[in-house]
């Protein structure tokens, strides 16, 4: 991995801000301060968990923005250059981001790259329904807090390498993040322990939500099968409302603001309910109930508990 680039390579602002503290410092004898390490994330969960390995030490942004779909990605010409100052690029891997390759290309950028998943064991990718498709890793392993320890590990790594004077922290910070991590996961665990075996499925879009499923034993069924967008025809549609039958009680939860034409279909056809939204993908904004990794988890668990645990 290369250690962080030269100050004078930074983002305009970032770079003017530090330059300002310098001058200021050298003009009243302070000590120079240190240059936050400018990250960029591949989408808005991962970006929050570098913001809270990296603190005060780490000017984080994502490049897929909160309420966007990170599976595809259209770079403004801002954001190329953004990404060829940064000392840091963080990716989720699994194949989540397939864009990112030809972005780094594009942008020039010849820094470090982490991949926050290296060393997560993964779940495979479900196949259509027809079983067709090839075996891929299913890179939605966030939706589980236990594997997120090791996301955190490896940032609070990358970052120490990156810049060696503030490992110490790096780690502290990761330490106690993953002890959050951890009760959280007991919060959850908690919350859905008690649901009956047969009110524990839930349709959602896509497949982003099998890690969680099976981290908490519940049976999460995709709409659009494992491809976002891709629409289901009849025969794909009858498939589901079978499984949702033959499981107990389902209850359906889109992944976006508003509702998709497909779920209120398949709430009509199947008489499961629309029980609200779920975040899979992407943070809400700052003033939502999924504006942190914590809050999108807590917010997710409780609406499933609620849907699940009430409905007749
Ligand atoms: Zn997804």
């Amino acid at each position: 991995m290369r250690i962080s680039r030269p100050w004078q390579l930074c983002p305009p602002a970032a770079a003017r801000r530090w330059l300002a503290a310098l001058l200021l410092a050298m003009l009243v004898g302070l000590p120079v301060p240190a240059r936050a390490i400018d990250v960029i994330a591949s989408f808005s969960i991962l970006a929050d968990l570098v913001a809270q390995v990296g603190g005060e030490q780490v000017a984080v942004s994502s490049l897929v923005g909160r309420e966007q779909d990170g599976h595809v990605f259209q770079p403004r010409p801002s954001e190329l250059a953004r990404l060829r100052n940064a000392d840091l690029v963080v990716v989720n891997g699994l194949g989540f981001e397939g864009w990112m390759t030809r972005l780094l290309q594009s942008a020039g950028y010849r820094g470090p790259v982490v991949v926050a998943t290296e060393g997560v064991a993964p779940l495979p990718q479900p196949l259509s329904p027809s079983g067709a498709g090839r075996e891929a890793p299913d890179p939605h392993a966030w939706q589980d807090p236990a594997r997120v320890q090791v996301y955190v590990e490896n940032i609070a790594s990358a970052l120490a390498e990156v810049d060696p004077d503030h490992a110490e922290i790096y780690r502290q910070r990761a330490r106690r993040y993953q002890e959050r991590l951890r009760q959280l996961d007991e919060q959850i665990a908690g919350e859905l322990g008690t649901l009956a075996d047969d009110r524990r499925t839930v349709v959602t879009p896509h497949a982003a939500m099998r890690y969680f499923g099976e981290r908490y034993g519940l049976r999460f069924l995709a709409a659009q099968g494992p491809n976002a967008g891709s629409e289901p025809g009849a025969r794909e549609i009858a498939r589901l409302i079978q499984q949702m039958r033959a499981s107990g009680t389902a209850v359906i939860f889109s992944e976006s603001p508003g509702t998709p034409a497909l779920l209120r279909q398949l709430a009509r056809e199947s008489g499961a309910p629309l029980a609200g939204r779920l975040y899979s993908d992407t943070l809400s904004p700052i003033d939502g109930p999924a504006a942190s990794y914590l809050d999108l988890m807590t917010h997710n668990a409780r609406q499933l508990r609620e849907a699940l645990a009430g409905t007749p």
